[in-house]
């Protein structure tokens, strides 16, 4: 323990983010960082618990507290307190191969579990997570390391998003020739085209591609396995495949209308927007148009944070569900996951620009109305759950002007042409079934959201570390990843 008595001389603070008002202008990132001092005085708040339950990942009433990826808290909270940075770092690479991702996306399910949390004041544990691997790269610490011996066996790899990543870092640094396939021009996934730029920057992502390409691991972009090879094809060139697609098959809307120009899926919207910001190229614009978004939660809130970066003239978020309440409920207790209500960064900037909350709980849309097929509004309304079942509220509807539906309603598992692609079994939920992360075919295993679903990036890189162990032990006989 950096500081015994930590927790009680200091206050949490978290990374400052910059003002409401001066952010939306751009679409740099968003949080700040704490000065060095501060942030050593945010390690000492660690008490090195007995019973690190900030590492531990236990799921309590199906939701998971505390770090998938076991990541050592509390001994790299030690080492920051005491100025040993480098030792911070050789501990939070031994479980997290990309913690310059995690420390800004994360939702930091360590926190939730960290006993400092019970009264409200969780250690900064995703700021402290950042600080060491930021501080790291300043300082030239994360040079490229190649294996000094090859095994001879080559692994492909299909999807380049966070669970792929994880998988190719830690099976070439065992020594297997990796070669990674993406179908799209850039590494990253949803890490590139899905999540905005003012959450995580793309060079971040850039910086750590050039340093696995230094460190041998092949990227192919613009390959698309079932259009540019076939399962035969990798089956013959590479000793085990290793899909990471993701889950990508977006929720559609069943509602009238819903032919009408001016409606997207959420992370075509996203996409089109990174894009914009890297090369320049056209964006399906929010400028001077009231967008409506349907879907309240997290792609939600990126779509309202990027449309009011785009210069909306209104922002609206359709949420079904209620608002959960400011406040743990008493039967909602430390450590479970906290079931309270938040207000993310996009909802606050929408407040700060346009004077309100951009959520309408327990409200769907029932119909898109347009004209000369362009649409123009959306008729929504109250709802109500019997039984589970939702109905509509008699005499709630109203309509309001929409020239931007933008559907973020979830999503429904894998592509279809990837199943037929690889011939592959799936689940009741539409994923790759799979023994551990193999298929039904041994040489072909999965990991990240095409085997889990829809998910968060920590549980992508914990999938494809443990893919790489079981892919090593399939390969070798044995393994000696960690
Ligand atoms: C808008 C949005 C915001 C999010 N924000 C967060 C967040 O803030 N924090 C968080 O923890 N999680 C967030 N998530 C969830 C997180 O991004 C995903 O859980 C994570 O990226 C999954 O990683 P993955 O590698 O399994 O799949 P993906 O990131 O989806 O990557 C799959 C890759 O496979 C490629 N691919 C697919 N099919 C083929 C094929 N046939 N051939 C070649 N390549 C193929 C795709 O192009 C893609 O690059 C967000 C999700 C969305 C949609
Ligand atoms: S990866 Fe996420 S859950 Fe794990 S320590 Fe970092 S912020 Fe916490």
């Amino acid at each position: 323990m950096g500081k015994p008595n930590g927790f009680l001389e200091y206050k949490r603070e978290d990374n400052p983010w910059r003002p409401c008002q001066d952010r939306i202008l751009d679409f740099q990132e968003f949080k700040m960082a704490l000065r060095e001092s501060e942030r050593r005085e945010q390690a000492a708040r660690c008490m090195n618990c007995g019973v690190p339950f900030c590492q531990s990942a236990i799921e309590l009433k199906g939701r998971v507290t505390g770090c998938p990826l076991h990541n050592l808290i509390p001994e790299w909270n030690d080492e920051i307190c005491n100025r040993h940075d480098r030792h911070a770092l050789s501990r939070l690479l031994k479980t997290n191969p990309f913690p310059e991702f995690t420390g800004r996306v994360c939702p930091a399910l360590c926190e939730k579990a960290c006993i400092n949390g019970i009264d409200g004041q969780p250690v900064t544990v995703h700021d402290n997570e950042l600080f060491i691997i930021e501080t790291a790269w300043e300082n030239g610490w994360m040079q490229p390391s190649t294996p000094a011996v090859r095994s001879g066996k080559s692994v492909a790899v299909v999807g380049a998003g966070p669970a792929g990543l994880a998988a190719a870092e830690i099976l070439n640094q065992r020594g297997h020739s990796v070669t990674v396939f993406e179908q799209k021009d850039r590494a990253g996934g949803l890490l590139m085209y899905g999540i905005p730029n003012m959450k995580l920057d793309k060079s971040v992502v850039e910086r750590r591609i050039r340093k696995m390409e230094a460190e041998g691991v092949r990227f192919v972009f613009n390959a698309m396995a079932g259009r540019d090879m076939t399962r035969e094809d990798l089956k013959q060139d590479f000793d085990a495949i290793l899909l990471a697609c993701g889950s990508r098959q977006a929720r559609d809307l069943q509602i009238p209308g819903r032919d009408l120009a001016g409606i997207h899926f959420a992370v075509e919207y996203l996409e089109r927007a990174t894009r914009q910001v890297l090369d320049g190229t056209p964006w399906i614009d929010a400028w001077n148009k009231d967008v409506v978004i349907v879907g309240g939660g997290d792609t939600g809130n990126d779509c309202v944070g990027t449309a009011v970066r785009q210069g909306a003239r209104s922002v609206t978020a359709i949420e079904m569900m209620p608002k959960l309440p400011d406040q743990r409920q008493p039967g909602n207790p430390w450590p479970e996951w906290p079931n309270v209500s938040k207000t993310d960064y996009g909802q606050q900037e929408a407040i700060a620009q346009y004077g309100r909350d951009p959520r309408l709980f327990e409200t769907t849309v029932t119909e898109a109305i347009g004209e000369d097929g362009q649409i123009e509004a959306v008729r929504i309304a109250k709802v109500t759950f019997t039984d589970g079942r939702m109905q509509i509220v008699e005499g709630s509807e109203q309509v309001i002007p929409c020239d931007l539906l933008l559907i973020a309603a979830g999503f429904t598992g894998i592509e279809g042409n990837l199943k037929d692609t690889f011939a592959l079994e799936t689940t009741s939920r539409n994923v790759i079934a799979t023994d551990g992360y193999q298929t039904a075919d041994p040489q072909i295993f999965a990991a990240g959201d095409c085997r889990r679903g829809q998910s968060l990036v920590v549980w992508a890189i914990s999938e494809g570390t443990r893919a790489a162990r079981q892919i090593d032990e399939y390969l070798m006989g044995y393994t000696n990843i960690e």
